[in-house]
């Protein structure tokens, strides 16, 4: 995603432009993009920006050869944007809104990218692009839910303020046992697979588990409905995504390096927000479900789909909290 062609290496394709694109300033734009130049426009009206495209003209268009593995990407100064169309139709709704604000970011508002995170490695611009070094390209914006504004904000004004989720300070003592009615618990599984009813808004989930350091592939809970989840992916050689599923379709929001050594996860969604601990450090915080809550897996796997045998769930407990 987000390559910028700069000029040595865009050299054929802009001279292929040149006999392509046209004499007078036009407005083309694939119609699988134009609500979402209309989100740029209205998002930008709304923080004081007036974004015209009379002056300039705009071509977006699909390209069916991948550019550098991209998914996308502006030829600068031309207003001219490429999406590639096998990535496009992966996308969630939400992902394909940030590939184009942040092509448009480039051709319409003349960025570069933005490679600063704040404290807890969250990206500070959604204009973060190449080069990434390390495990930087592990991590995703975090484009999602309550997150969008700021990343909007910051688009339009790069001096906006850093943001309160930028400097969490939930931590697991802030619920007492007290705070807990227990719904379910469960002890020495080799996994969970449940599907509780009336659970309510604030709930809280702890997994005491073990073996995870001999899991061949990948240890992954999911929660939600069945369609509508939030997931934990702790991949054994890379570390752990954190993210939504959607109508069937995924999107990370959050890396960790946590890859083994992990004894307990607890996942506890209180007031609208949904806190992520690992051995009782906070990971991460995100959206609450939109749905309720009535279906919780958690397993773990080889490459070839069967349950890790090593692995087993020491103790699952689910409760409300009051
Ligand atoms: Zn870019």
């Amino acid at each position: 995603m987000n390559n910028i062609k700069f000029p040595l290496f865009g050299m054929l394709v802009f001279f292929l432009l040149f006999g392509c694109k046209k004499d007078k300033i036009e407005y083309i734009v694939d119609s699988d993009f134009e609500e979402y130049v209309q989100r740029f426009i209205n998002e930008a009206a709304a923080r004081g920006v007036e974004i015209d495209f009379s002056d300039t003209g705009l071509l977006i268009e699909y390209s069916d050869r991948i550019v550098d593995g991209a998914s996308g990407y502006c030829y600068l100064g031309e207003h001219h944007i490429v999406i590639d169309k096998s990535e496009w139709t992966a996308l969630t709704d939400t992902q394909k809104e940030y590939l184009l604000f942040h092509e448009l970011g480039h051709c319409e508002l003349d960025r570069r990218h933005k490679n600063d995170q704040f404290e807890n490695l969250l990206w500070e611009s959604l204009m973060r692009g190449d080069p990434l070094v390390g495990t930087q390209q592990n991590i995703p914006v975090p484009y999602y839910g309550f997150r969008k504004n700021y990343y909007r904000d910051e688009l339009f004004n790069q001096n906006t303020s850093a943001p309160d989720w930028s400097n969490p300070t939930f931590t697991i003592d802030d619920i007492s046992a007290a705070d807990k009615e227990l719904l379910i618990e469960r002890q020495n599984a080799p996994r969970v697979s449940e599907a509780p009813a009336a659970v309510g808004e604030n709930f809280e989930m702890e997994f005491q588990i073990n073996g995870i350091n001999g899991v061949p592939f990948i240890t992954e809970l999911t929660w939600g409905s069945g369609s509508q989840k939030f997931f934990v992916r702790i991949y054994r050689n890379f570390g752990t995504y954190i993210g939504a599923l959607e109508n069937g379709k995924d999107q990370q929001v959050f890396y960790h390096p946590t890859k083994d050594d992990l004894d307990k996860i607890t996942v506890r969604q209180k007031d609208g927000l949904t806190q992520l601990f690992f051995d009782d450090s906070l990971i991460y915080h995100f959206d609450e479900l939109s749905v309720a809550l009535s279906n919780i897996k958690l397993e773990a796997r080889n490459g070839s789909d069967v349950l890790a045998p090593s692995f087993s769930i020491e103790k699952f407990i689910l409760s409300k909290l009051l």
